[in-house]
């Protein structure tokens, strides 16, 4: 029993086929440069084979991807029929979508009116349901949202304090992302620890390229960093995190740079890269700070500084704390960062135990034996979720 999960971005389709048999992946890889020349990466157990093909749009790119699928030599599939349903990454679900939902016309359109919230994701997502449509018009199709898992949160939580008109005719409000990778997490987290979800309150820390944080209480999502887009909250590989607003303007005025370009600024050259002026990626970043970079050195302290600072808010707003989960490609590879972090949570009742945290790889408990709170290192996994929940709605 296969299903394709999809991911499309603006010129670039990821995807992986999952045995729901075993929730084991059997095949993922990933078409870039879709629309300019085109290059498939393509994993299985036989190995990772490449190659560079036309894809001049979507369909082009989708029509790739199941040839290779099929392919004698680098495929794993006989029948495109053995593929059941195809579970779709879509970005923004605004208010509308509060679970995941098998794709009809209806549906389309309800995740095209929420756009406006995500332009530059939801357009590619919705561009990736229809290639698949396109080439498989009986597989039935399921959108699984990155805001869905947050639209618990009440509204203390979600409203901006700004004029209460703004949210009611644009839906300016906090939404979150990064939800299946939170709720994959969070569902794991009580089980590792032989305990009752709903008994238990969590924060975890998706630390990424993107980063949010999320408060889980009882199981379900009642805070979360970032805001009606990705850039709110902490910082990040490339986005500012939390800002005084009024720096835009300023901003704008004294660098002479339009809305446009000041939102550039702030999505694509801030963060830690903005800060250190070397990278935004955390490997780079340590080089840099070892070999006595200062401004590198800055970052990665901005960067646990504020990590920590959100744990101990989200405590206070849960009012207790029983476990941090730390995920994502620096959640679950640094363990420097980690010891940085929990280093200001002592307070709370972090310890973590040194040896533990330098393990890689694999779900771990990291706290020492006594410590109050408990910490843990779990590897996410955002396809399964979005694979589980296609399974789930489509009932085999
Ligand atoms: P993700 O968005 O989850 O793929 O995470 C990507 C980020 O994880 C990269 O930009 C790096 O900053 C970080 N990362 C990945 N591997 C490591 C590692 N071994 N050590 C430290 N950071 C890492």
């Amino acid at each position: 029993m296969y299903v394709l999960v999809i991911n499309a971005g603006s010129s670039s389709l990821k995807y992986q086929l999952l045995d729901m048999s075993n929730e084991n992946a059997i095949a993922k890889g990933l078409c870039e440069r879709i629309g300019i020349d085109g290059r498939l990466v393509h994993e299985t157990d036989k190995g990772k084979h490449t190659a560079d093909k036309a894809m001049p749009d979507h369909g082009a790119a989708m029509a790739i991807v199941i040839d290779t699928l099929l392919d004698a030599e680098h495929g794993v599939l006989k029948s495109k029929d053995e593929i059941k349903a195809v579970g779709h990454r879509v970005v923004h679900g605004g208010e509308t979508f509060t679970a995941s939902v098998l794709i009809t016309d209806e549906v389309e359109k309800g995740i095209e009116a929420v756009s406006d919230l995500a332009p530059l994701h939801n357009p590619p997502n919705l561009t990736g349901i229809r290639a698949c449509k396109q080439h498989m018009p009986n597989v039935p199709q399921v959108a699984v949202f990155d805001t869905a898992f947050h639209q618990t949160m009440p509204e203390k939580a979600f409203l901006y304090a700004i004029d209460y008109e703004l949210y009611k005719k644009h839906k300016i409000r906090r939404y979150g992302f990064h939800g299946t990778s939170h709720k994959y997490v969070s569902n794991l987290a009580p089980e590792m620890l032989k305990r009752d979800a709903k008994d238990m309150k969590i924060v975890t820390c998706h630390l990424g390229n993107g980063v949010s944080l999320c408060a889980v209480d009882g199981g379900v999502s009642v805070d979360t960093s970032m805001g009606m887009t990705p850039l709110e909250g902490l910082a990040m590989g490339t986005r500012c995190g939390d800002i005084d607003p009024a720096v835009v303007q300023y901003i704008m005025e004294k660098e002479c740079i339009s809305a446009q370009q000041a939102g550039d600024m702030l999505n694509k050259k801030s963060g830690v890269l903005g800060i250190s002026g070397v990278s935004s990626d955390f490997r780079d970043l340590c080089t840099a700070a070892n070999s006595g970079n200062e401004r590198a050195a800055a970052a990665m302290e901005v960067f646990a500084y504020r990590v920590a600072g959100y744990i101990g808010r989200y405590a206070a707003c849960m009012n207790g704390l029983d476990a941090i989960v730390f995920t994502a490609g620096i959640g679950e590879n640094d363990c420097g960062i980690r010891e940085k972090v929990c280093a200001y949570l002592t307070w709370f009742g972090v310890e973590i135990d040194p040896e533990l945290n330098g393990k890689r790889g694999q779900a771990l408990d990291i706290s020492k034996p006594n410590a109050k709170v408990r910490v843990l290192v779990i590897p996410t996994n955002e396809e399964l979720v979005i694979a589980r929940d296609t399974k789930a709605i489509l009932k085999f």
